[in-house]
């Protein structure tokens, strides 16, 4: 029989139950004992959820209080000094959290360990701080406690654990350049005697299989890292009598892949959704591993065409026999739990769709039609005849979006004229003083605007009574800016409760869960939107709200939008037509808006971007058409203006080496960006490239609630001179203020303006 497994459950709880536990926990309403007893619950339920569509084994070391890394730098002792633990005390509940949030109910705060992007998901971890000289020991139980939670469940554990080498490869350390870093793999010496106790644990535990990670398997790897790859597997092969299962995932293994197939383990995981390495190179080099294929995506909401898989899983399971496991394609941690629970999604579009715990009902559907069990059928043709509806409904066809994306082609890519005559005709236009003054776009989110926001979302307040409400905003924060005196004013989005699903629900094309939550991070979730059809703009979205901020002001007020890839990057995208052509019908939606913007006397417009380098694949191979595209929908959304109508974006973040070259392509008039705490070192990029067009590298950090002094800012902007002509600079601060309280606000602007004053005196 061909065996089903998955990789990972999503651990926060169908209704988020893990996030509210730890969050009350934190808050002191909550005990240790009763948190506790909350995870147990969540664990039990989602192993008997697996276990019922017939998972086995099942994965234990999924779950995590905040995250699988930190939990398992908690498991090898990897505690930084500052957080005073004793190195030879077992690491605590506390200062797993202290790691994580700088601070928990008990032990002395201490600065956070740095959270990053998981791969290329929206998933962040904790990045494991080694010492020069770090040593590992086992210094945490809960991993073993919970495969011994399982067993006594009656489940088939499969303990899950990040390899050494993917381990290593996302730590960080002073003594460490990067994550490629050789100097790291000295600490193998060190790490891999830990790898082998923790499987002899497991082993006299009673365990049989045990799944080691190594997503780092599907990057490009330096030949040090690719060759350590055997030598560290023979190590652990040997380590205890059990069976190690190698998962990679979120790409194919490409130049890796041999180096895979050579690990002396008992089972080899294959992303199927995003890797197309060949099959026919594999199967000849298997030996007598267990091949885990991931054939449901782990990482998007659609129903599976089961039969499209049949079809290339049935020669390959008369030849692998039970060697063939099937699986997602990851974890399951990046989609949400249920999809049952979905009560005001209509049921057509609910068909299409596929969460969690669907995945595996789908796997197990696809097991017996591989089997040949007659049992599923009837699941089977409700399947096929559910794909089939969605391959037609009229509501993802829209003939006029095919027409107008057809034509795209023949529209132009290019401004009128070139940015050097361009920021001329701006600047008279403007009227702009040097080192001109903005704002990211958003202003203090009062607990009274999301009030206001709710109630009429639920009804209780009228359409009017809340465009009431929002003008008032918008005028405190016009004349809040005038009286600071800002050059380029913004009108705060206070209507907007997120900067992509604020645009989803304008649109058509796209659709909206209600429980649809994905961990971003620790406790955070986000619900992103789903894109389920052509996507087209019935309405103009943002206008009346400028027109209106407009018309209280002289000054010009900048009007702002999301970008076509950030939308594409934080939603579920459709896979029935390649992410390019989604992003490409986003942009033509918001070209329009630019031009109705433009129509109403908004000459400046702002298209953020925060999500473009996220975009960029796995693979330095697929960076450039990725980018082409990116950039070509940037353009597409924003070259039909006039030249006097100056085009802003923005992006918070400040690691530009890989993509300045698209930056300048995308021929923003000016772009600003995240480079505060960076000391303006990160416009190293911009000097080097010579970048042209204009730039506002952000002057005080809006993550923290610290008054950002003049002399300090005018001291950054002196150090962005050196680096970049000082005609080109602009003051800001490095991202949005919505999370900001007005009195933090108030104090920050002031002195960024006072900042800018000084500079222009000289
Ligand atoms: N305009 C948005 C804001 O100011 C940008 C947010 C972001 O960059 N993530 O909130
Ligand atoms: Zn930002």
């Amino acid at each position: 029989m061909t065996r089903l497994h998955n990789l990972g459950f999503p651990r926060i709880g169908a209704r988020r139950e893990l996030k509210q536990a730890v969050e009350a926990y934190w808050a002191g309403t909550l005990q240790q004992s009763e948190l506790e007893h909350v995870g147990r619950s969540l664990r039990e339920r989602h192993w008997a959820l697996q276990a019922e569509a017939g998972v086995s084994p099942l994965p234990v070391g999924d779950f995590a209080w905040y995250d699988q890394i930190l939990e398992f730098s908690c498991l090898l002792g990897v505690v930084p000094a500052r957080f005073g633990h004793g190195d030879d005390q077992p690491v605590d509940l506390d200062t797993l959290f202290r790691m994580a949030r700088g601070r928990a109910p008990t032990g002395t705060p201490a600065a956070a360990c740095e959270m990053t992007k998981w791969f290329d998901t929206n998933y962040h971890y904790l990045v494991p701080e080694l010492a020069a000289n770090q040593s590992f020991r086992i210094a945490r139980e809960s991993l073993f406690e919970q495969v011994e939670e399982a067993k006594a469940l009656g489940h088939d554990p499969k303990p899950v654990i990040p390899g050494p080498l993917t381990y290593l490869y996302l730590s960080k350390g002073d003594a460490f350049e990067g994550a490629t870093d050789t100097a790291k793999l000295a600490l193998l010496e060190r790490l891999l005697p830990v790898y082998r106790d923790i499987l002899r644990r497991f082993a006299d535990q009673g365990v049989t299989w045990v799944q080691i990670d190594e997503p780092i398997l599907a990057l490009d790897l330096p030949d040090d890292w690719q060759r350590a790859y055997l030598r560290v597997y023979d190590s652990l092969a040997g380590a205890a009598d059990l069976k190690l299962l190698v998962a990679t995932y979120f790409e194919g293994l490409r130049d890796n892949l041999f180096t895979a197939l050579q690990l002396p383990v008992a089972g080899l995981h294959l992303d199927r959704v995003r890797g197309d390495d060949d099959l026919q190179q594999v199967l000849p080099r298997l030996g007598d591993k267990v091949l885990s294929l991931g054939v449901i995506n782990g990482r998007n909401i659609w129903r599976a065409d089961l039969d499209a898989l049949l079809e290339t899983l049935a020669p390959l399971r008369d030849q692998l026999d039970d060697r063939l496991w099937l699986a997602p394609s990851c974890s399951l941690l990046h989609v949400p739990v249920d999809l049952e629970q979905e009560d005001k999604l209509d049921d057509e579009l609910k068909g299409w769709l596929s969460f969690a715990k669907q995945k595996l009902q789908e796997l197990a559907v696809l097991r017996g039609a591989l089997d040949g069990d007659d049992s599923v059928r009837p699941a089977l043709e409700a399947q096929r005849a559910a794909v089939a509806a969605r391959a037609t409904s009229p509501r993802i066809h829209n003939p006029a979006v095919a027409d107008r994306l057809a034509g795209a082609d023949r529209l132009s890519r290019d401004r009128l004229s070139p940015f050097a005559e361009r920021i001329g005709k701006q600047q008279a236009a403007l009227k702009l003083p040097a080192y001109p003054t903005t704002t990211i776009g958003s202003f203090p989110q009062t607990p009274e605007i999301r009030a206001a926001r709710r109630d009429w979302k639920a009804g209780k307040l009228g359409d009017a009574d809340y465009h009431e409400r929002m003008k008032q905003e918008i005028t405190r924060v016009i004349r809040y800016q005038e009286q600071v005196d800002l050059d380029v004013l913004v009108h705060g989005e206070p209507e907007r409760n997120d900067m992509v699903e604020y645009f989803g629900e304008l649109l058509e094309g796209f659709a909206f869960t209600r429980f649809g939550w994905v961990q971003s991070y620790g406790s955070r979730c986000v619900k992103p939107p789903v894109i389920f059809g052509d996507v087209s703009r019935p309405h103009p979205m943002t206008v009346e709200w400028l027109r209106f901020a407009q018309s209280l002001t002289d000054k010009p007020v900048k009007g702002m939008l999301t970008g076509p890839v950030t939308i594409l990057q934080w939603s579920f995208v459709r896979d029935d037509q390649p992410r390019q052509a989604t992003c490409r019908q986003i942009a033509l939606a918001l070209r329009d808006e630019v031009q109705d913007l433009e129509k109403a006397g908004i000459a400046v417009i702002q298209i953020d971007e925060p999500a473009f380098r996220e975009g960029l694949p796995l693979r330095q191979d697929d960076w450039r058409a990725y980018l082409d595209w990116a950039v070509d929908c940037f353009r597409l959304a924003t070259v039909g203006v006039a030249d006097e109508t100056q085009i802003h974006t923005h992006m918070c973040y400040s690691e530009f080496n890989d993509i300045i070259e698209a930056i300048a392509a995308m021929d923003a008039d000016v772009i600003t960006i995240e480079t505060s705490r960076s000391n303006m070192e990160l416009l190293e990029a911009f000097q080097n490239f010579e970048y042209p067009n204009d730039i506002g590298p952000g002057v005080y950090d809006i993550h923290s609630p610290n008054e950002p002094a003049v002399d300090w800012m005018v001291d950054l902007m002196h150090k962005a001179a050196d680096r970049l002509p000082k005609e080109r600079l602009w003051v800001n601060p490095d991202c949005g203020l919505k999370t900001r309280k007005w009195e933090e606000t108030e104090g920050a602007l002031a002195n960024m303006v006072r900042a800018a004053k000084q500079l222009r005196a000289g």
